[in-house]
């Protein structure tokens, strides 16, 4: 077969991914939606269900309100939505049936407001112990994220320690979003970003969103854009792969077209459902 060093490919035959991730549902949701939306970005938001509706008190400097049940579907259509405990438990801190129950309750309800089985789930508070994982898993959750910058630009080993790159925050954002668009890598690499809509508010700084998204949207030509759960959806479908022992025969049994790299500028499309023949490579 010649020389093979298969690596994955995001859709379009890209290596690189962006996405984003947005915890608590406040009220300042709809106008990151709006900004995520104009620039084409994708986002994971996620939420406590039995804190939909919440007000907070007005005579705090800063609105923590949730937003309406009714309006979740609507709001967040071009994104994911994904879980976060129903009432912002710290869930490494409870016993199993009650970590279960803020787990599931919230995922059941916030599942009938989308139509969808969700896939994402954001630790509150970043906790979480090896238990916590496993009921992730039961519940039906691909993944869940952290709250522990990488500063890199990895794929996740584990889907349920989905460490971010970074927080919005973070001093080095705009470098790493520099070097992230400048890269030339064969690796498949993500760039992935989290934060709480609110804290634009408390700190007067939404140019700083607007900012990263236009200018990775603007450099975005090799950029695929996703949410967090498309992002496992498609891992998932590549580790899936079925190789002949030559190598000249890979099955794809998912439902997602698959992209690989075979050698030096050797792109392959995997179709869905088919086995798909491998050319010769350059020794
Ligand atoms: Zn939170």
């Amino acid at each position: 077969m010649g020389k093979r060093f298969d690596t994955l490919l995001f859709p379009g035959g890209r290596n690189k991914v962006f996405t984003l991730s947005y915890d608590d549902g406040v009220t300042q949701d709809r106008r990151l939606v709006e900004i995520f939306n104009k620039y084409n970005v994708k986002c994971t938001f996620n939420l406590g269900y039995g804190n939909l509706g919440w007000k907070s008190d007005p005579k705090l400097p800063v609105n923590t309100s949730r937003v309406e049940p009714e309006e979740v579907k609507q709001l967040y259509r071009k994104h994911e939505v994904g879980g976060h405990a129903l009432y912002h438990s710290d869930i490494s801190s409870l016993g199993a049936p009650y970590s279960m129950y803020e787990i599931l309750e919230d995922k059941a309800g916030l599942e009938k407001l989308t139509g969808y089985p969700l896939k994402m789930f954001a630790y509150p508070f970043g906790l979480f112990n090896r238990q916590n994982k496993e009921y992730l898993k039961i519940a039906g959750y691909k993944g869940a994220r952290t709250v522990k910058s990488t500063l890199t630009f990895e794929l996740p080993q584990d889907p349920y320690e989905l460490n971010p790159t970074c927080h919005h925050n973070d001093e080095k954002l705009m470098d790493l979003a520099e070097q992230f668009v400048n890269m030339r890598t064969f690796k498949p690499s993500m760039f992935y970003v989290w934060g709480h809509a609110y804290e634009f508010d408390r700190n007067d700084n939404w140019d700083v969103i607007e900012k990263l998204v236009k200018y990775i949207s603007e450099n975005g030509q090799d950029i695929w854009f996703a949410t967090n759960g498309e992002i496992l959806d498609y891992i998932q479908a590549y580790r899936m792969l079925e190789y002949s022992v030559d190598g000249s025969m890979i099955y794809n049994p998912s439902a997602t077209d698959v992209e690989i790299m075979t050698a030096f500028g050797q792109k392959e499309v995997l179709k869905a459902g088919k086995i798909t023949e491998i050319g010769e490579t350059p020794l």
